[in-house]
């Protein structure tokens, strides 16, 4: 492996975490957004069923004047109709009696459907309350579970970024610049092993030529199609093999 990869890889590790934590943190946020929507989108509504009652009151209102204007022209009518001695004006009286009854039982019927109506806008409206209310109760609990969750992220944001600093200043500087706009640009790991002869990144085999160049590890090798940095992955491997041979050394020696 080409001698900076070591420490890049270990800074690759915390740009990864760091990169999923803030994806947590956007998840998390726009859940928050979504909740205001949601009460924004209920208290809208209730307004607009707010405005419909009172629209329907109105109406209401202007056909119990009508039927009351028709009952005191009927109640005159009537009164006129029993001093009538002559039969033809007798009936011409019965008949626009008849036709104000109808009309009057017309506007009745107008109402009762206004009423009904407004029963159902007013039971809506109850429903759509209470739901606000509800919506309330619960995104405030979920609203200070999400707060709690953004903390505790933007702590182990905190101690991911001194980690990442310290690193960082032992890097080689050339190959830290590159790797970053490799990262900027993918989101995703850009560090990665061979696997299988090709590469992990992308999955697609490389010649023997290049592969050699990998495995040598003299220079920065770049995979020719997602231009990610490759290494040998046994390098890997004797590593940890050499950490722990040394970590069972000592604890052997400090028996
Ligand atoms: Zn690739």
């Amino acid at each position: 492996m080409h001698p900076s990869l070591k420490n890049i890889l270990a800074i690759q590790e915390l740009d990864i975490k760091m990169i999923r934590l803030l994806r947590i943190k956007q998840q998390r946020l726009k859940e928050l957004e979504q909740l205001a929507d949601l009460r924004t989108e209920l208290l809208a509504q209730l307004e607009t069923k707010k405005d419909e009652i009172a629209t329907l009151n109105a109406e209401c209102y202007e056909h119990e004047k009508k039927i009351e204007e028709h009952e005191d022209k009927l109640k005159k009518l009537d009164a006129q109709q029993s001093s009538i001695k002559k039969i033809d004006e007798f009936n011409a009286l019965a008949k626009e009696i008849s036709s104000l009854e109808r009309t009057k039982n017309a506007i009745e019927q107008s109402l009762c459907n206004l009423v009904d109506q407004r029963a159902a806008e007013e039971e809506m409206f109850n429903k759509t309350k209470q739901s606000l209310k509800d919506s309330e109760d619960s995104s405030k609990k979920l609203e200070a579970e999400i707060l709690a969750t953004i903390q505790e992220i933007n702590a182990e944001g905190k101690g991911l970024k001194v980690g990442r600093e310290e690193l960082a200043v032992q890097a080689d500087q050339e190959v830290l610049k590159i790797y970053e706009r490799l990262l900027r640009n993918k989101k995703d790991r850009v560090v990665v092993p061979l696997e299988n002869r090709g590469c992990s990144g992308c999955h697609i085999s490389l010649t023997a030529q290049h592969e050699n160049l990998v495995r040598k590890g003299e220079k920065l090798v770049f995979c020719e199609h997602c231009s990610r940095i490759l290494f040998w992955t046994e390098d890997l491997v004797e590593d940890e093999a050499a950490t722990a041979k040394r970590r069972r050394r000592r604890a052997v020696s400090a028996q």
